[in-house]
């Protein structure tokens, strides 16, 4: 469960409570997933439905905030520990070359609105980021 907060200047009021989103649940370790780095910000996981050889998600713990603007307004520190979490995991299991995704709003196919950054290495597979 998620208590309100709103962050000033983001344009995005939330509302007083939702439901957890599978993020979060993750990170509560009430479902699994493929956990490929931790520490007490963040945590990376395999993508369940990957659309590059490598596909990643970097996710902050706190589920404070639903997507990278209001991220970036309220916390850049901890978007900039998610970018150098993208560039280290890159290099350790890819290239280092990468593609780093943030989908912001339903239209532009965010579906889980827990802010999240997708690690794509390779070429992306047809048919899937454009999709949306
Ligand atoms: P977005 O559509 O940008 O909100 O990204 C959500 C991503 O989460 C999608 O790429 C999904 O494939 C991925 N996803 C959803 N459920 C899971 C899960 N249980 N484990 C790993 N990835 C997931």
């Amino acid at each position: 469960m998620v208590t309100g907060e709103l962050v000033s200047g983001s344009g995005y009021a939330r509302s007083m409570s939702s439901e957890s989103t599978i993020f979060e649940q993750i990170v509560a370790r009430e479902i699994p997933a493929d956990i490929v780095f931790e520490n007490d910000h963040i945590i990376a996981i395999t993508d369940i439905a990957p659309q590059a050889p490598l596909h990643l998600l970097v996710i902050p713990k706190t589920s404070a905030y639903r997507n990278v603007g209001e991220l970036a307004a309220a916390d850049p520190a901890l978007l900039a520990e998610m970018v150098a979490t993208a560039v280290q995991l890159a290099a350790d299991r890819a290239s280092g070359e990468f593609r780093l995704v943030f989908n912001t709003g339903a239209s532009a196919g965010q579906t889980v609105f827990h802010v999240h950054a997708h690690v794509l290495g390779g070429t992306l597979l047809k048919g899937t980021l454009a999709q949306h």
